[in-house]
Order: C-alpha cells, then sequence, then structure tokens
C-alpha cells in the first residue's frame, strides 16, 4: 500500500510508539545498568587476581578467547556485508521512521567525525562521571563505561571490608535493572511487533532479506567458534576429545540453549563439570562462577557483527579506528553482560552509540534476537566448560 494515508496513520500513531514505549524501557536501564555491572565485572576478575594463578589463567584465556570470537564475526560480517544493499531513499526513509527524534542528522553525520586517536583517547577519560551519564546518548557512555572500570579497580585494591556497603549497593542497583528489563521484555511482542511493521511498511521486504543474512550469519559465526576454536583450546590445551568433551556437557547445552540465560544454567554446568567431566571442584566452581557473568564469547561475538550489520543497514562508513572499538568495546561488552535473557541488548546500544549508530536501530533486530540469544548462551556456556577444562589441566601438567 504505498503512499496509504492509512498505512501512515498505523505506523505513526500505533506501530511507532509501541515500538518507542520498548526501545525507551530498555534505554532506561542502560545506564544504571552498564556503571553497576560493569563495576561488579571488573570487581569480580580482580578478586580474581587474588586467587593467584588459576584466576590470571581464566583471565587470559577469556581474553583470548573473546577477542577470537570477535575477529570471527567482524571477519564474517565485513566479508558477507549482510546489512548492505538498501537503497539510498529506503534509508532515509528508515531514519526518519525510527521512534525517537534526533536520529536523522546524527546517524551519518556522527560517524564522521572521526577525531585522531591521541583526542579519542583522551576523551575516553571523563571530567565528570555524572555529566558522562546525563548525556550517555550522546556520546557519553564510553567514558562513563571507563568510568565504571576504574571504580572496579579502585574497590577492589580498596579492600573487600571497606567496599562492602558499595558492592552491595551495586549489586542491589544491578538486581532492580535487570527486573526493568524484564518488564520491558514482557511488553516485547507488542513493542517488537511495532518496530518490524515500521520497518517493513517503510521500507518494504528488502529489510527483512538482509535480516535474514545477518541471522544467518550469526549462526554460522557462533557454529564456527564453536566447533573451531573450542575444539582446538580443548585438544590443545585441555588435551580432550573435543567430541567427548561435547558429548559430556550436553546436558549443559541443552539447559543453555532452553534458558537463554548463563546464570539459570550455572546449577547445571557446576553438575557437569564435576560429575561428567571430572574438574577439581574448586577450579570448576571459581571459573563456571565468574564465567556465568564475565565470559561471554558468544556474545561478544554477535555483539560485533550486529553494529557492523546496523552500520552497513545505515550506510555508516566506520573507519579502521571505529572498527577496532567495536572489537574492544565487544570484547567488554561480554564481559559486562548479564547472564539472563537480552542480557545484551542495553550493551548493544552503548557499543552502537559509540560509533555514532542510532541507538533505535536495535529495534530492527529484535525481531530475530530469541532465537540468536538461544544460540549464543550456548556459545557462552560452553566457553565457560572449555576455559575450567584448560586451566583445570593446566594446573595439573605444573604441579
Ligand atoms: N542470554 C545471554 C546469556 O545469558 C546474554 C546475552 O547475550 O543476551 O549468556
Amino acid at each position: 500500500m504505498p503512499e496509504s494515508a492509512a498505512l501512515d496513520w498505523i505506523v505513526g500513531n500505533l506501530a511507532k510508539p509501541a515500538g518507542s514505549i520498548f526501545l525507551r524501557l530498555v534505554f532506561m536501564a542502560v545506564v544504571p545498568l552498564i556503571v553497576s555491572a560493569l563495576t561488579l565485572g571488573v570487581l569480580e576478575i580482580g578478586d580474581v587476581g587474588k586467587i593467584g594463578r588459576i584466576g590470571i589463567k581464566t583471565l587470559l584465556l577469556t581474553l583470548a578467547l573473546s577477542s577470537i570470537a570477535v575477529l570471527i564475526g567482524i571477519g564474517g560480517v565485513n566479508l558477507v556485508k549482510p546489512g548492505a544493499g538498501l537503497s539510498y531513499e529506503n534509508r532515509l526513509k528508515l531514519l526518519e521512521s525510527l521512534p525517537g527524534q534526533s536520529l536523522v542528522q546524527s546517524a551519518v553525520e556522527n560517524a564522521q567525525k572521526a577525531k585522531s586517536l591521541s583526542e579519542t583517547i583522551v576523551n575516553f577519560i571523563p571530567r565528570n562521571p555524572l555529566e558522562q551519564a546525563v548525556n550517555a546518548f550522546e556520546g557519553g557512555l564510553i567514558p562513563l563505561m571507563v568510568f565504571a572500570l576504574l571504580l572496579g579497580t579502585a574497590m577492589s585494591a580498596a579492600g573487600p571490608a571497606r567496599v562492602e556497603p558499595l558492592k552491595r549497593l551495586m549489586e542491589a542497583v544491578m538486581a532492580v535493572m535487570l527486573k526493568l528489563i524484564d518488564f520491558a521484555m514482557m511488553l516485547a511482542p507488542i513493542g517488537v511487533a511495532g518496530l518490524i511493521f515500521s520497518v517493513t511498511a517503510t521500507v518494504g521486504m528488502d529489510a527483512l532479506k538482509l535480516l535474514m543474512k545477518y541471522f544467518f550469519l550469526v549462526l554460522a559465526a557462533l557454529a564456527l567458534h564453536f566447533s573451531l576454536t573450542y575444539s582446538a583450546a580443548i585438544a590443545f590445551i585441555a588435551r580432550r576429545s573435543p567430541l567427548s568433551f561435547f558429548k559430556d556437557i550436553s546436558e549443559v547445552i541443552v539447559t543453555a540453549f532452553a534458558t537463554s540465560s548463563s546464570n539459570a544454567t550455572l546449577p547445571v554446568a557446576l553438575k557437569v563439570s564435576q560429575d561428567r567431566l571430572g574438574l577439581p571442584r574448586e577450579i570448576g566452581n571459581f571459573v563456571l562462577t565468574i564465567g556465568a557473568t564475565a565470559n561471554q564469547n558468544g556474545t561478544a561475538l554477535y555483539e560485533g557483527i550486529t553494529v557492523l550489520f546496523l552500520a552497513q543497514f545505515f550506510g555508516v562508513d566506520l573507519t579502521l579506528s571505529q572498527q577496532t572499538t567495536v572489537v574492544v568495546m565487544s570484547v567488554m561488552a561480554g564481559v559486562g553482560t548479564a547472564g539472563v535473557p537480552g542480557g545484551s541488548l542495553p550493551l548493544i546500544v552503548a557499543v552502537l552509540q559509540s560509533v555514532g549508530i542510532p541507538a533505535e536501530g536495535i529495534g530492527i533486530i529484535l525481531g530475530v534476537d530469541r532465537i540468536l540469544d538461544m544460540c549464543r548462551t550456548v556459545v557462552n556456556v560452553s566457553g565457560d566448560l572449555a576455559i575450567a577444562a584448560c586451566v583445570a589441566a593446566w594446573e595439573n601438567r605444573k604441579t
């Protein structure tokens, strides 16, 4: 129904507002959630440092595997270019149709405002974190994340007894924000329907074709990381047969797939690590508990693909330094993501903002997100078990 007044009315008065309400509910949790989750994440890793060798090995493997994951994702998205191919007019129409006002100018312009490397680095350090929090959606999110990282580091240096009240406060903030996201998720069926309706009514089926390409690219990249990277780590570091490893952890894979939540899968993972894999309890408990929040390979990979996909979708050309920002932020996002369904959505907003892509663009991918969430959670949790097996083998060889 091109040029139809009735369709315009439905998009403008029903579909868009429904999408906006849903997105705003997610957005309102972004600042408090990012500060609390990242601070706690670093605090936990800080504790890891105190546990010594096991902690450092876990940390190294986490960073190495997450970086490989993100590079696989980014390689794939540059190769396949799932977001490219929308015509210029459709793109403009789409930008105008997205809920939120400040977008149309911002997308392409922001991305063009690339600064020199030194300027960029200095700007990452906030002068006033509160100011950055207020301007979070106008580019303040990265400095705010840096503040959270430093806060977590300082808290862990100050010693557990003294920071206990602040830690508990952060935990409470995080729990409440996750509840808020839960509320938003209750509206997701209506909100997401509204968003997809607006997009397809504006752009036509082209948008869905690109979305399908994106969907299969994420699945393929997750499968690649799962079958190649993890197998290599298990064969060469843990010195086990990858096939029997995957067979042993099948219960964990199924639970992660069904619940879409690393946290909900943790009890099963703990059991399997002892009963099936025969890992020492202290190593299993430690690595898996930290890993459920801090090691999320699947999520990191997915964030890299999603951000570059949306950049292609909106015709935003990212410079090399912006692509590097995406890599670093995606690895960080893997650490900061809560192990709950949709836990990565607030962080995608952060990564999108950091390279000047309208955060509302996330609406385009939400329709297919749940299935991808189930799959990336499988990769997240299997990664924790793979790291636990590697650390256990490493420890044995040394002692
Ligand atoms: N659902 C994921 C997990 O629990 C997090 C995410 O990527 O949204 O591991």
